[in-house]
């Protein structure tokens, strides 16, 4: 089996070297990831210029393993390193240092990463771990999760699309749970630059009140959540009315 990763916190950050070393065990596996942190990219692709692919060396080199550099977003890497490496199986994304719950999906380059893959055909999986202002996520203590959580997808060839989040402590085990829709994490702080002129950031807030078995639930309860994705965003519910009203329309 080839497993290519990839990341959007950047080729050297720990966490996709961690789920390397995990992922070398089940395969050949290579690191196609973006030069530089990409986080929140989303799945922008690098259409309107060309991009390099260049060999680099991991501060902490996994055995075994060859990685790429790419100045491009995930998505982007993930094109780029299957179209340079033949017969890629699976892609996984991660281990980002931040959670990816909800409606995080939308704006995360981690979840972006394994998306591309099943638009390649392939299947994806991402990773993410939570993590404090000053405190990364324990990579050690999650390497034997990683695993557990890849020994039993792998089995399940239907499963596509996988997003995978780590709770803040050792989890107390795994649970498939749906995506929160409740709440966007995201809101616009208003500041002022050195000069006195007005700037806004835009910044990560918790989210509250999550549904029953949802993800973001899960991982507050402690476990290591498994939301399986589709790509088809049709509010089929919907459709069906609108096709039902148009019938009597034209009746
Ligand atoms: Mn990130």
């Amino acid at each position: 089996m080839r497993i290519l990763i990839t990341n959007d916190d950047g080729i050297y950050s720990p966490g996709i070297a961690a789920l390397a070393q995990v992922a070398s065990r089940f395969g050949e596996t290579r690191i196609v990831a973006p030069d530089v942190e990409m986080s929140s990219a989303s799945h922008s692709m690098s259409s309107n210029r060309p991009l390099s692919y260049k060999t680099t060396r991991l501060p902490v080199p996994v055995e075994g393993v060859q990685a790429f550099r790419v100045n491009g977003t995930p998505a982007d890497c993930v094109t780029l390193g299957c179209s340079l490496w033949d017969k890629v199986d699976i892609v996984l994304s991660g281990i980002n240092i931040g959670m990816n719950l909800g409606n995080a999906v939308w704006h995360s380059g981690t979840l972006a990463g394994a998306k591309q893959a099943t638009l390649l055909g392939l299947r994806g999986i991402a990773f993410s771990a939570p993590a404090t202002e000053t405190e990364q996520p324990d990579f050690e203590a999650l390497k034997p999760w990683v695993s557990t959580v890849l020994e039993s997808l792998l089995e399940v060839p239907e499963l596509k699309l996988v997003n995978v989040n780590f709770p803040a402590r050792a989890p107390r085990g795994t649970v498939w749970a749906c995506q929160s829709v409740r709440h966007y994490d995201g809101k616009v702080v208003a500041a002022k630059d050195p000069a006195g002129r007005p700037i806004y950031w835009y910044t990560v807030v918790p989210i509250e009140g999550a549904e029953d078995a949802s993800d973001l639930r899960a991982v507050q309860q402690g476990f290591v959540s498994m939301t399986p994705l589709r790509l088809d965003l049709t509010d089929h519910e919907q459709l069906a009315r609108a096709k039902s009203l148009e019938q009597i329309r034209f009746a």
